[in-house]
């Protein structure tokens, strides 16, 4: 039988930076063997977004029902009124072929993830170098209104005060060295 595939969770304040460097991550000659855990949520979808690959989209009522039937492994109101959930199907088959697979979800998803699985999952919490820091790069990046920005720093203040729990904490200060710095992080991790 195949050994069991390892879980790796990402978690940051919005704009930190992680969907870039799980990208970076999974991308390339030098991929890390990991599947993207593809979450479930009932917002809409983005520009750009696609069904089934950046989130499985759902309504409410659908979402709700998938936690009435015990499909989540974790699922949080992340923000009021939108709910995202990992799905029990995107871990669990992968890992009994032994598929690693990695997670990008918050901060108390990753925290309950790593109680379900303790050491079969690594939780990685990158962080900004600072609040002010956070609050620049939402801005720069100019798709969100300035009440959603004042949310998500909020938000990043509040998300912080969990990155003492995590395995390990990364700061993306040098997006390159951020990049680096998980690879070998998660390399060692899958190789344990
Ligand atoms: P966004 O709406 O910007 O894509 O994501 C908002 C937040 O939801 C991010 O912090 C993201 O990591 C988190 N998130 C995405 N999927 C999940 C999930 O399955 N479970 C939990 N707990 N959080 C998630």
């Amino acid at each position: 039988m195949a050994k069991e595939g390892k879980i790796v969770v990402l978690s940051a304040p919005s704009g930190c930076g992680k969907s870039t460097i799980i990208h970076r991550l999974l991308e390339g000659d030098d991929a890390l063997p990991l599947e993207f855990s593809v979450s479930a949520t009932n917002r809409a979808p983005r520009e750009g977004e696609t069904d089934g690959v950046s989130y499985h989209f759902m309504t409410t009522e659908a979402f709700r029902d998938a936690v009435a039937e015990g499909s989540f492994v974790e699922w949080e109101e992340v923000y009021p009124g939108r709910y995202y959930g990992t799905l029990r199907s995107e871990i669990d088959k992968r890992t009994a072929m032994g598929c690693n697979v990695v997670l990008d979800i918050d901060v108390k998803g990753a925290l309950n993830v790593k109680r379900i699985y303790g050491d079969r999952a690594i939780t990685i919490f990158i962080q900004p170098p600072s609040v002010d820091e956070l609050r620049r790069r939402l801005e720069g990046r100019g798709t969100d209104a300035p009440e959603v920005i004042a949310e998500r720093v909020g938000k990043a203040e509040y998300e912080l005060s969990f990155a003492p729990q995590f395995d390990v904490r990364v700061v993306n200060d040098n997006l390159e060295d951020a990049v680096a710095g998980s690879r070998d992080i998660i390399t060692k991790h899958l190789e344990a």
